[in-house]
């Protein structure tokens, strides 16, 4: 057998044919105040966490996806996802912005049954969150996001999820700087950095769509 070719995985760019390439995806959980109530957490109790996600996940705006995999509840999570230019380990918050490249809207696909299970008996949540293209994401606009701006997201047409980014428990740089402590970023990394309130159930047949002021919307669809 022959050594397999493969690419690295890229996004769009707005205004541009050059595509982003995607080194790793890392997630922040719960960084919504309204959210982590709605998951059962106190949000004043607690430090920033991270899961990640293969780059593979990423999908393209527009698509047409198959229903996921060993999942009957699968749930939408609206986030603005960052992603970085340039890295550094144990970067200061006061520094964070410049590993910016730019930002897009993105949704962190959650098998929410197999998470459930995953979180009563301790286990890991990468069967839950890392999957086969669970990573829709819209074309990066480049530059440093504003740090408010209204987040939504709707299915069929029906309003599901809507919240401001100035509502972030830890803001974006906060962000980059705590993950930063964890592991030593690097150019090619994508961060989403959580959900507001409002995640629930996508159904075979229905389309998702989600928007951030200032960015294009991001538009997916899942096959019946
Ligand atoms: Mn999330």
């Amino acid at each position: 057998m022959q050594i397999p070719d493969i690419t690295v995985p890229t996004i769009a760019i707005a205004g541009s044919t050059d595509r982003f390439p995607v080194r790793r995806i890392f997630c922040v959980g719960q960084n919504y105040a309204d959210h982590a109530r709605e998951m059962g957490s106190d949000p004043d109790r607690q430090q920033p966490f991270f899961f990640a996600k293969p780059a593979d996940a990423v999908v393209a705006n527009g698509s047409t996806l198959p229903f996921p995999l060993l999942t009957e509840d699968l749930h939408h999570e609206v986030e603005l996802v960052i992603a970085l230019g340039a890295g550094g380990a144990n970067v200061p918050a006061g520094d964070a912005a410049a590993l910016i490249f730019g930002a897009a809207v993105g949704i962190d696909l959650t098998r929410r049954d197999l998470q459930a299970v995953a979180k009563k008996a301790g286990r890991p949540w990468d069967m839950a969150k890392g999957f086969d293209r669970s990573a829709p994401i819209a074309a990066l606009t480049p530059g440093v996001p504003a740090d408010n701006g209204m987040i939504a997201l709707d299915v069929d047409g029906e309003t599901r999820q809507s919240g401001d980014l100035s509502m972030m428990i830890w803001s974006v740089p906060e962000i980059i700087a705590t993950l930063s402590t964890y592991v030593e970023l690097a150019a090619g990394d994508l961060i989403f950095t959580g959900t507001p309130a409002g995640v629930g159930p996508i159904l075979r047949g229905q389309s998702v769509r989600a928007t951030i002021d200032g960015f294009e919307p991001l538009t997916v669809t899942f096959a019946r």
